[in-house]
Protein backbone atom coordinates (compact mmCIF):
# COMPACT_ATOMS: atom_id res chain seq x y z
CA UNK A 1 0.00 0.00 0.00
CA UNK A 2 3.15 2.39 -0.55
CA UNK A 3 2.92 4.05 -3.46
CA UNK A 4 6.37 4.25 -5.88
CA UNK A 5 8.21 7.12 -5.70
CA UNK A 6 7.24 10.30 -7.96
CA UNK A 7 8.64 13.56 -8.01
CA UNK A 8 5.95 16.30 -6.09
CA UNK A 9 5.85 20.21 -7.69
CA UNK A 10 3.10 22.77 -6.26
CA UNK A 11 3.06 25.63 -9.01
CA UNK A 12 0.64 28.59 -7.86
CA UNK A 13 -1.20 29.70 -10.96
CA UNK A 14 -2.66 27.72 -14.09
CA UNK A 15 -0.16 28.92 -16.39
CA UNK A 16 2.51 26.88 -14.19
CA UNK A 17 0.79 23.85 -14.27
CA UNK A 18 -0.28 23.82 -17.92
CA UNK A 19 3.76 24.44 -18.21
CA UNK A 20 4.66 21.70 -16.01
CA UNK A 21 2.29 19.40 -17.56
CA UNK A 22 3.65 20.23 -20.82
CA UNK A 23 7.33 19.68 -19.65
CA UNK A 24 6.69 16.23 -17.51
CA UNK A 25 4.73 15.00 -20.37
CA UNK A 26 1.97 12.35 -19.97
CA UNK A 27 3.65 10.23 -17.03
CA UNK A 28 3.07 13.23 -14.97
CA UNK A 29 -0.61 13.41 -13.17
CA UNK A 30 -2.65 16.25 -11.68
CA UNK A 31 -3.62 16.50 -8.25
CA UNK A 32 -6.88 17.67 -6.98
CA UNK A 33 -7.74 15.78 -3.58
CA UNK A 34 -6.33 12.74 -4.28
CA UNK A 35 -9.43 10.66 -2.98
CA UNK A 36 -8.93 8.73 -6.06
CA UNK A 37 -5.36 9.05 -7.61
CA UNK A 38 -3.91 7.94 -4.30
CA UNK A 39 -5.60 4.76 -4.02
CA UNK A 40 -4.98 3.72 -7.44
CA UNK A 41 -1.01 4.83 -6.58
CA UNK A 42 -1.32 2.52 -3.57
CA UNK A 43 -2.44 -0.27 -5.36
CA UNK A 44 -0.16 0.53 -8.14
CA UNK A 45 -2.84 1.07 -10.81
CA UNK A 46 -1.26 4.29 -11.61
CA UNK A 47 2.75 5.42 -11.34
CA UNK A 48 3.00 8.52 -12.51
CA UNK A 49 6.16 9.88 -12.05
CA UNK A 50 5.33 13.12 -10.99
CA UNK A 51 2.56 14.75 -9.13
CA UNK A 52 1.36 18.52 -9.84
CA UNK A 53 -0.71 19.36 -6.71
CA UNK A 54 -3.39 22.16 -8.08
CA UNK A 55 -3.89 22.88 -3.91
CA UNK A 56 -2.26 26.10 -4.25
CA UNK A 57 -3.55 27.65 -7.41
CA UNK A 58 -6.14 30.17 -5.77
CA UNK A 59 -7.98 30.92 -8.87
CA UNK A 60 -8.98 27.56 -9.02
CA UNK A 61 -11.87 27.45 -6.23
CA UNK A 62 -14.88 29.54 -5.65
CA UNK A 63 -18.02 29.44 -6.18
CA UNK A 64 -19.63 32.86 -8.04
CA UNK A 65 -22.97 33.62 -10.31
CA UNK A 66 -22.42 35.42 -13.46
CA UNK A 67 -25.86 36.25 -14.70
CA UNK A 68 -27.43 33.09 -15.33
CA UNK A 69 -24.98 30.97 -14.52
CA UNK A 70 -23.31 29.57 -11.72
CA UNK A 71 -19.44 29.38 -12.08
CA UNK A 72 -17.68 26.61 -9.84
CA UNK A 73 -13.70 26.19 -9.73
CA UNK A 74 -12.45 23.28 -10.19
CA UNK A 75 -10.82 22.75 -6.77
CA UNK A 76 -13.85 23.17 -5.09
CA UNK A 77 -14.26 21.46 -2.63
CA UNK A 78 -17.46 18.58 -1.77
CA UNK A 79 -17.48 20.55 1.42
CA UNK A 80 -17.59 23.98 0.48
CA UNK A 81 -20.09 23.02 -1.91
CA UNK A 82 -22.59 21.61 0.21
CA UNK A 83 -22.20 24.29 2.63
CA UNK A 84 -23.00 27.22 0.17
CA UNK A 85 -25.69 29.10 0.05
CA UNK A 86 -25.59 30.13 -3.39
CA UNK A 87 -25.65 26.01 -4.32
CA UNK A 88 -28.55 25.80 -1.67
CA UNK A 89 -30.32 28.32 -3.46
CA UNK A 90 -30.03 28.32 -7.14
CA UNK A 91 -28.73 24.39 -7.79
CA UNK A 92 -30.29 22.55 -5.10
CA UNK A 93 -29.87 19.12 -7.25
CA UNK A 94 -26.08 19.60 -7.21
CA UNK A 95 -26.62 20.31 -2.94
CA UNK A 96 -28.87 17.11 -2.97
CA UNK A 97 -25.91 14.78 -4.63
CA UNK A 98 -23.16 16.39 -3.30
CA UNK A 99 -24.82 15.40 0.16
CA UNK A 100 -24.83 11.96 -0.88
CA UNK A 101 -21.28 11.67 -2.20
CA UNK A 102 -18.45 9.27 0.09
CA UNK A 103 -18.67 10.90 3.43
CA UNK A 104 -17.69 13.94 5.07
CA UNK A 105 -13.46 13.12 5.67
CA UNK A 106 -14.14 12.31 1.26
CA UNK A 107 -16.02 15.22 1.26
CA UNK A 108 -13.39 17.60 3.23
CA UNK A 109 -10.84 16.90 0.59
CA UNK A 110 -12.37 15.78 -2.61
CA UNK A 111 -13.06 18.32 -4.94
CA UNK A 112 -15.89 18.51 -7.99
CA UNK A 113 -13.33 18.96 -10.90
CA UNK A 114 -11.52 15.80 -9.83
CA UNK A 115 -14.70 14.13 -9.60
CA UNK A 116 -15.57 14.91 -13.10
CA UNK A 117 -12.28 14.41 -14.48
CA UNK A 118 -11.67 11.05 -12.54
CA UNK A 119 -14.68 9.78 -14.68
CA UNK A 120 -15.64 7.15 -12.98
CA UNK A 121 -18.82 5.54 -13.86
CA UNK A 122 -19.77 5.05 -10.15
CA UNK A 123 -18.87 9.10 -9.47
CA UNK A 124 -22.25 11.18 -9.06
CA UNK A 125 -21.14 14.42 -10.11
CA UNK A 126 -20.93 13.29 -14.11
CA UNK A 127 -24.74 12.34 -13.81
CA UNK A 128 -25.48 15.64 -12.10
CA UNK A 129 -23.98 17.22 -14.62
CA UNK A 130 -25.57 15.80 -17.30
CA UNK A 131 -28.90 16.90 -15.65
CA UNK A 132 -27.61 20.16 -15.14
CA UNK A 133 -26.49 20.53 -18.39
CA UNK A 134 -23.71 21.94 -17.42
CA UNK A 135 -20.13 23.03 -19.15
CA UNK A 136 -17.06 22.46 -18.73
CA UNK A 137 -14.17 25.01 -19.03
CA UNK A 138 -10.45 23.17 -20.24
CA UNK A 139 -7.36 24.99 -20.35
CA UNK A 140 -4.29 23.80 -22.18
CA UNK A 141 -1.03 25.24 -23.79
CA UNK A 142 -3.31 26.80 -26.65
CA UNK A 143 -5.87 28.50 -24.76
CA UNK A 144 -8.93 27.76 -23.41
CA UNK A 145 -12.17 26.02 -24.55
CA UNK A 146 -15.52 25.09 -23.20
CA UNK A 147 -16.71 21.63 -23.55
CA UNK A 148 -20.64 20.89 -22.87
CA UNK A 149 -20.80 18.07 -20.45
CA UNK A 150 -23.39 16.47 -22.77
CA UNK A 151 -20.22 14.24 -25.46
CA UNK A 152 -17.84 14.86 -22.75
CA UNK A 153 -17.80 11.41 -21.12
CA UNK A 154 -16.62 9.08 -23.41
CA UNK A 155 -15.57 5.41 -21.48
CA UNK A 156 -14.64 4.45 -18.06
CA UNK A 157 -11.84 6.91 -16.56
CA UNK A 158 -12.17 8.78 -20.41
CA UNK A 159 -13.42 12.17 -21.33
CA UNK A 160 -12.85 14.44 -24.49
CA UNK A 161 -9.66 16.64 -22.21
CA UNK A 162 -6.62 16.14 -23.73
CA UNK A 163 -3.64 15.17 -21.46
CA UNK A 164 -2.02 18.67 -22.07
CA UNK A 165 -5.62 20.51 -20.46
CA UNK A 166 -6.39 21.53 -17.39
CA UNK A 167 -10.21 21.56 -16.24
CA UNK A 168 -10.93 24.82 -14.46
CA UNK A 169 -13.92 25.41 -14.05
CA UNK A 170 -17.05 24.39 -13.75
CA UNK A 171 -20.22 26.16 -15.10
CA UNK A 172 -24.01 25.78 -14.89
CA UNK A 173 -27.07 27.20 -15.40
CA UNK A 174 -29.50 28.55 -12.99
CA UNK A 175 -32.59 26.46 -13.53
CA UNK A 176 -35.91 28.50 -13.65
CA UNK A 177 -37.90 29.06 -10.61
CA UNK A 178 -40.55 26.34 -9.52
CA UNK A 179 -38.33 23.84 -11.40
CA UNK A 180 -38.35 20.62 -8.93
CA UNK A 181 -35.00 18.72 -8.45
CA UNK A 182 -34.00 15.11 -7.06
CA UNK A 183 -31.01 12.91 -6.75
CA UNK A 184 -31.49 9.26 -5.45
CA UNK A 185 -29.13 7.50 -4.71
CA UNK A 186 -29.07 3.35 -4.22
CA UNK A 187 -25.74 2.54 -2.09
CA UNK A 188 -25.31 -0.70 0.17
CA UNK A 189 -24.20 0.93 3.06
CA UNK A 190 -23.80 5.37 3.74
CA UNK A 191 -20.48 6.44 2.14
CA UNK A 192 -20.45 3.84 -0.94
CA UNK A 193 -20.61 4.50 -4.54
CA UNK A 194 -24.26 4.36 -5.97
CA UNK A 195 -25.48 1.25 -7.12
CA UNK A 196 -27.56 3.07 -9.40
CA UNK A 197 -28.66 6.60 -9.18
CA UNK A 198 -31.40 9.09 -11.23
CA UNK A 199 -30.71 12.80 -11.20
CA UNK A 200 -33.85 14.95 -12.36
CA UNK A 201 -35.04 18.17 -13.05
CA UNK A 202 -38.28 18.77 -13.57
CA UNK A 203 -40.93 21.59 -14.54
CA UNK A 204 -44.61 20.60 -14.09
CA UNK A 205 -47.37 23.16 -15.66
CA UNK A 206 -51.10 22.59 -15.41
CA UNK A 207 -49.98 18.85 -13.46
CA UNK A 208 -48.12 17.21 -16.96
CA UNK A 209 -44.66 17.81 -17.19
CA UNK A 210 -43.34 20.49 -18.86
CA UNK A 211 -40.25 19.60 -19.28
CA UNK A 212 -37.66 17.15 -17.96
CA UNK A 213 -33.79 16.74 -17.65
CA UNK A 214 -32.84 13.29 -16.75
CA UNK A 215 -29.17 11.27 -15.87
CA UNK A 216 -28.39 7.81 -14.72
CA UNK A 217 -25.32 7.39 -12.42
CA UNK A 218 -22.95 3.79 -12.57
CA UNK A 219 -25.55 1.81 -15.45
CA UNK A 220 -23.00 2.24 -18.42
CA UNK A 221 -19.51 2.86 -19.22
CA UNK A 222 -20.68 6.51 -19.00
CA UNK A 223 -22.91 8.48 -17.34
CA UNK A 224 -26.31 7.86 -19.52
CA UNK A 225 -28.77 10.54 -20.69
CA UNK A 226 -31.94 8.41 -21.27
CA UNK A 227 -33.61 11.05 -23.98
CA UNK A 228 -35.98 8.30 -24.57
CA UNK A 229 -37.54 8.41 -21.11
CA UNK A 230 -37.12 12.38 -21.68
CA UNK A 231 -39.29 12.65 -24.46
CA UNK A 232 -42.09 10.04 -23.28
CA UNK A 233 -42.33 12.45 -19.81
CA UNK A 234 -43.16 15.73 -21.87
CA UNK A 235 -47.31 16.79 -21.57
CA UNK A 236 -47.65 13.60 -19.33
CA UNK A 237 -48.84 13.65 -15.70
CA UNK A 238 -46.44 11.39 -13.21
CA UNK A 239 -49.09 8.86 -12.48
CA UNK A 240 -48.24 5.37 -12.21
CA UNK A 241 -49.08 3.91 -16.47
CA UNK A 242 -46.11 6.88 -17.28
CA UNK A 243 -44.03 6.16 -14.15
CA UNK A 244 -43.76 2.82 -15.61
CA UNK A 245 -43.43 3.35 -19.12
CA UNK A 246 -40.68 5.79 -18.48
CA UNK A 247 -38.86 3.73 -15.85
CA UNK A 248 -38.48 1.05 -18.45
CA UNK A 249 -37.40 3.27 -21.40
CA UNK A 250 -34.62 4.64 -18.78
CA UNK A 251 -33.74 0.81 -18.42
CA UNK A 252 -33.56 -0.02 -21.75
CA UNK A 253 -30.65 2.61 -21.85
CA UNK A 254 -28.22 0.79 -18.86
CA UNK A 255 -25.50 -1.47 -19.92
CA UNK A 256 -24.23 -2.08 -16.21
CA UNK A 257 -21.18 -4.43 -16.02
CA UNK A 258 -21.33 -7.19 -12.60
CA UNK A 259 -19.37 -6.45 -9.92
CA UNK A 260 -19.70 -6.53 -5.85
CA UNK A 261 -22.52 -4.19 -6.26
CA UNK A 262 -24.74 -7.01 -8.35
CA UNK A 263 -25.55 -8.53 -11.42
CA UNK A 264 -26.73 -6.19 -13.81
CA UNK A 265 -30.03 -7.30 -14.21
CA UNK A 266 -30.45 -5.76 -10.46
CA UNK A 267 -28.88 -2.56 -11.30
CA UNK A 268 -30.96 -1.94 -14.28
CA UNK A 269 -33.52 -2.54 -12.25
CA UNK A 270 -32.62 -0.50 -9.21
CA UNK A 271 -32.02 2.71 -12.14
CA UNK A 272 -35.75 2.40 -12.90
CA UNK A 273 -36.84 2.46 -9.40
CA UNK A 274 -34.48 5.73 -8.73
CA UNK A 275 -35.94 7.33 -11.52
CA UNK A 276 -39.41 6.94 -10.54
CA UNK A 277 -38.64 8.09 -6.76
CA UNK A 278 -36.19 10.68 -8.46
CA UNK A 279 -39.52 11.86 -10.48
CA UNK A 280 -41.65 11.75 -7.42
CA UNK A 281 -39.48 13.84 -5.29
CA UNK A 282 -39.04 16.16 -7.90
CA UNK A 283 -43.04 16.73 -8.73
CA UNK A 284 -43.10 17.55 -5.17
CA UNK A 285 -40.85 20.03 -5.30
CA UNK A 286 -42.04 21.46 -8.27
CA UNK A 287 -44.04 24.70 -8.81
CA UNK A 288 -46.40 24.74 -11.15
P1 LIG B 1 -7.89 13.24 -7.44
O1 LIG B 1 -8.05 11.94 -6.76
O2 LIG B 1 -6.82 14.15 -6.91
O3 LIG B 1 -7.79 13.13 -8.99
C1 LIG B 1 -8.58 12.22 -9.72
C2 LIG B 1 -8.15 12.23 -11.20
O4 LIG B 1 -8.58 13.43 -11.83
C3 LIG B 1 -6.65 12.15 -11.39
O5 LIG B 1 -6.39 11.41 -12.56
C4 LIG B 1 -6.23 13.60 -11.61
O6 LIG B 1 -5.04 13.72 -12.36
C5 LIG B 1 -7.45 14.16 -12.34
N1 LIG B 1 -7.72 15.57 -12.05
C6 LIG B 1 -8.03 16.09 -10.84
N2 LIG B 1 -8.33 17.40 -10.95
C7 LIG B 1 -8.19 17.70 -12.26
C8 LIG B 1 -8.38 18.90 -13.00
N3 LIG B 1 -8.78 20.06 -12.43
N4 LIG B 1 -8.17 18.87 -14.34
C9 LIG B 1 -7.80 17.72 -14.96
N5 LIG B 1 -7.61 16.54 -14.30
C10 LIG B 1 -7.80 16.55 -12.96
N6 LIG B 1 -17.15 9.87 -5.47
C11 LIG B 1 -18.44 10.00 -5.81
O7 LIG B 1 -18.76 10.70 -6.76
N7 LIG B 1 -19.41 9.36 -5.09
C12 LIG B 1 -19.15 8.59 -4.01
O8 LIG B 1 -20.06 8.05 -3.39
C13 LIG B 1 -17.79 8.43 -3.63
N8 LIG B 1 -17.45 7.67 -2.58
C14 LIG B 1 -16.13 7.57 -2.22
C15 LIG B 1 -15.80 6.83 -1.09
C16 LIG B 1 -14.47 6.73 -0.70
C17 LIG B 1 -14.14 5.92 0.52
C18 LIG B 1 -13.45 7.38 -1.44
C19 LIG B 1 -12.00 7.30 -1.04
C20 LIG B 1 -13.77 8.13 -2.57
C21 LIG B 1 -15.11 8.23 -2.97
N9 LIG B 1 -15.49 8.96 -4.08
C22 LIG B 1 -16.80 9.10 -4.41
C23 LIG B 1 -14.46 9.60 -4.94
C24 LIG B 1 -14.17 11.01 -4.43
O9 LIG B 1 -15.31 11.81 -4.62
C25 LIG B 1 -12.96 11.61 -5.13
O10 LIG B 1 -12.64 12.73 -4.38
C26 LIG B 1 -13.16 12.03 -6.59
O11 LIG B 1 -13.46 10.94 -7.42
C27 LIG B 1 -11.86 12.61 -7.17
O12 LIG B 1 -11.69 13.91 -6.74
P2 LIG B 1 -10.32 14.37 -6.12
O13 LIG B 1 -10.39 15.84 -5.94
O14 LIG B 1 -10.02 13.57 -4.91
O15 LIG B 1 -9.32 14.05 -7.32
Amino acid sequence: MIPAAFDYHAPRSVADAIALLGRLGPDAKLLAGGHSLLPMMKLRFAQPSALIDLGKIPDLRGITQSGNEIRIGAMTTEHALLHSPLIAEQLPLLADGVHQIADPQVRYRGTIGGDISHADPANDHPALMLALGASFVLAGPKGERVHKAEGFFTGPYETQMRADEILTQIRIPIPPKGTGWAYAKFKRKTGDFATAAAAVLLQMKGGTVASVSIALTNVGPTPIKPTDAERALVGKPLDEATLKDVAQRAMNACAPTHCQRGHPDYKTAMAGEMLRRALLSAQSRAKA
